[in-house]
């Protein structure tokens, strides 16, 4: 089955501040007849880095969850209101690596209008050695050549290491 597009209003049928009924025009806007209230529903970012090594190696992750749990990718994941950007992609790599990182450039941005998701993607420096944790229960470092592209998690996942690596 096709994931929703916004989960969070597909079963939606109340205003959140007056409690009557409201109309919902999927998947971008709930407002409310009665007291005027709206709400608008966006992609939401997603900040994500592909860590090099010294050598110029990549350290990817095998996903230790759903979707696409045991194929590979890179750290990230959603930008929490009160953070930067940046500030997503430094924590999601400590939360799922146990690694500091040196950010490094924009690699790209990544949307398409059948994904609720942007993947925002920098480059990163590893400032130490990467550690498996629930999110992440393998870790493997590759040089360029051996990126496993038949088993990667995301269309996003190969269009940003093809970015990355220049291919
Ligand atoms: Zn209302």
């Amino acid at each position: 089955m096709q994931p929703s597009l916004n989960p969070a209003l597909a079963q939606a049928r109340f205003c959140p501040r007056c409690g009557r009924p409201a109309e919902v025009t999927f998947p971008r806007l709930l407002s409310c007849p009665d007291c005027g209230f709206r709400e608008y529903y966006n992609p939401e970012p997603v900040a994500a880095v592909i860590p090099f090594d010294a050598h110029g190696r990549v350290i990817l992750l095998r996903r230790g969850f759903e979707p696409s749990a045991g194929r590979w990718t890179f750290p990230g994941g959603f930008v929490d209101l009160g953070e930067s950007v940046e500030d997503a992609a430094r924590r999601e790599t400590d939360e799922e690596l146990a690694m500091a990182i040196e950010l490094g450039a924009l690699v790209g941005v990544y949307s398409r209008p059948d994904d609720r998701v942007v993947l925002i993607v920098y480059r990163a420096l590893a400032l130490g050695e990467p550690s498996t944790t629930p999110e992440a229960p393998e870790v493997r470092v590759f040089t360029p050549g051996e990126i496993p592209w038949q088993e990667l998690a995301f269309w996003s996942t190969r269009r940003a290491l093809r970015d990355a690596l220049g291919r």
